[in-house]
């Protein structure tokens, strides 16, 4: 597979203001929502190896699960179509249809076949019958768990690191939004100390979740989950926090989403106005993505 039409390494901007000189910080961005127009941000580098290695294996379809508004499959259904291997999306809600979002028209026209499950059979998940079946009938079919979170969407999300580095950066903290926590077991098992923003609530589940990544008997980097920056939880917002997307986007020309982005870059502004950082603290926020589901005005 060639992939000619992303932009890796993704670009490293540095955000200036007041606030993060008062807290003798420096604040950088590694700008992964510039990837691909479609596949962005870590749902690119989560799907990389898991597309590659579906093709290596010679596997019919790839297929996974997600919600009405999944970010994950809508990026899977462009990748899939690209590599040229089937994608099939097992989505949360019978009752729903390729019309009901934006996302799943997306993932339609793309190709993608979608099923429609109740919720009792999507809490399953692999082990539910219908994902059983459609496995018995077709055991070539590739894998990929929902959110994309799996030993392949560490490697990818690793790269984030290697980038850095050979851009010089070394960062005391990366700063990533947990969904799945993919993303941060990406960069902790990297041995990077990471600074994870939980945009669900009840998140403390997030820490195992995370931690079950490592495998080697090595320590991987410092933990450290935030969970008080949800705003009443998964997809959910306040006015507040989109007046804070507002602002930012107006300072820095850089889009957020209030589903990932702008909660964790709220979280990572409060922590750094409330002087959470020693002085010379090198943070790397990086922008996961996922504009597709930004609210329309
Ligand atoms: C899916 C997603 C996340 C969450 O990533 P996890 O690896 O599941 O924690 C964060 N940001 C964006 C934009 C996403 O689409």
């Amino acid at each position: 597979m060639k992939i000619t039409d992303v932009l890796i390494p993704s670009p490293l901007y540095e955000l200036h203001d007041p606030f993060i000189d008062r807290a003798g910080v420096r604040l950088l961005v590694k700008r992964d929502d510039l990837i691909h127009p479609v596949i962005s941000g870590n749902k690119w580098r989560k799907l990389k190896y898991n597309i590659l290695e579906a093709l290596n294996r010679g596997a019919s379809a790839i297929i996974s699960f997600g919600g009405a508004y999944s970010n994950h499959l809508y990026a899977l259904a462009t990748f899939g179509k690209k590599a040229g291997i089937k994608t099939i999306g097992l989505i949360r809600g019978e009752e729903l249809n390729p019309e009901s979002s934006t996302t799943l028209q997306h993932c339609f026209e793309e190709g993608m076949e979608l099923g429609f499950l109740s919720r009792t059979e999507y809490r399953l998940k692999d082990e539910g019958t219908y994902f059983k079946k459609r496995m018995a009938d077709d055991p070539n079919l590739f894998y990929v768990p929902e959110g994309g979170t799996n030993a392949f969407a560490l490697t990818g999300v690793g790269e984030i690191v290697d980038e850095c580095q050979q851009a010089g950066f070394h960062p005391d903290y990366y700063v990533t939004a947990a969904g799945t926590g993919g993303t941060t077991a990406g960069l902790w098992v990297k041995k990077q100390n990471v600074i994870a923003v939980a945009v669900l609530k009840n998140a403390g589940f997030l820490e195992n979740d995370i931690k079950k990544w490592n495998s080697s008997t090595e320590a991987s980097g410092q933990l450290d989950l935030q969970k008080d920056y949800h705003f009443g939880g998964y997809g959910k917002y306040t006015a507040e926090l989109l007046q804070f997307i507002a602002d930012f986007e107006n300072r820095y020309n850089i889009p957020l989403e209030h589903v990932y982005t702008g909660k964790m870059f709220y979280g990572l502004f409060d922590l750094i106005k409330r002087g959470y950082f020693a002085k010379g603290t090198v943070l790397m926020a990086v922008h996961t993505g996922g504009l597709q589901g930004k609210l329309k005005p």
